[in-house]
């Protein structure tokens, strides 16, 4: 059955009561929407690996969404791999907290859970806090392509293009990691952050929404730039706990996709 939601915007919700839209590994490419900011986070051969990508960015973006059920049947049918692959990337999703599996019933995508935003909030605005303020302190610190990125995000905004907006967003703060010299953090929360990124897709539709993380953008950018280290930590902050703040309110508009 499709199910097509108005409220993800430009977001892809072409979504059957199984599984969402998922592509055929052999159709993966760097160039592919879907593969855009988890492609950048390393890159790796073994299947099963592509598959977890696949699926959880599927997952993270809301292609899949929060309560489906997942057929291995399908998934190995859609994804054309075999099932030895597709249990690994499942036991790995599992272990996100993403994905339960539960014998006799079945494995599903888990619900949002106002826990686990709360904790990779916590995680994130740690960890980036910290590398903004490892920036500052970087006197070869080099915000070039922050700022393309910001022109990059203005761009989408225009054009309404959420999936592009979102890409940039993550590469901007990839970039902020990047020139702290910790990139191997931002890869090593990335399992974390998508408790956070479904929250974060939810709310994007909201142009209000969009036009305030660009303003917080751009304020990070000014702070790195300016190389201020309590200004950079504040805004880091603040825009980090936006996604826990609108939480309830999200919470309360798409009941079907949380649990206590
Ligand atoms: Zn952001």
């Amino acid at each position: 059955m499709i199910r097509q939601t108005d409220h993800l915007g430009c977001i892809q919700v072409a979504q059957c009561e199984t599984i969402g839209v998922v592509k055929p590994v052999d159709e993966l490419t760097d160039a592919s929407p879907a593969l855009a900011s988890v492609g950048r986070v390393r890159k790796r051969e073994r299947i099963s690996d592509r598959v977890y990508d696949e699926l959880a960015s599927a997952i993270r973006d809301m292609r899949i969404l929060p309560g489906s059920a997942l057929s291995e049947t399908d998934l190995a049918e859609r994804l054309q791999v075999s099932r030895t692959p597709l249990r690994e990337a499942i036991a790995r999703l599992v272990e996100t907290g993403l994905v339960s599996v539960v014998p006799q019933v079945g494995t599903r995508v888990e619900p949002i859970r106002l826990h686990d935003v709360e904790q990779a909030r916590f995680v994130r605005e740690s960890l980036e806090a910290s590398a903004a303020e490892a920036v500052c302190a970087r006197p070869e610190r080099d915000v070039r392509r922050l700022r393309a990125l910001l022109a990059e995000q203005e761009r989408c905004f225009q054009i309404h293009d959420l999936d592009g907006f979102f890409a940039a967003d993550e590469a901007l703060h990839e970039q902020v990691f990047a020139l702290a010299g910790y990139v191997g953090a931002w890869q090593l929360m990335q399992p974390t952050k998508m408790h956070l990124d479904r929250i974060r897709r939810l709310s994007l539709p909201d142009e209000a929404t969009v036009r305030a993380l660009i303003d917080e953008h751009a304020a990070i950018v000014d702070a790195l730039e300016a190389g201020d280290p309590l200004a950079a930590r504040a805004h880091v902050k603040r825009h980090a706990s936006r996604a826990s703040t609108e939480a309830p309110a999200l919470m309360a508009r798409y009941p079907d996709y949380f649990a206590d």
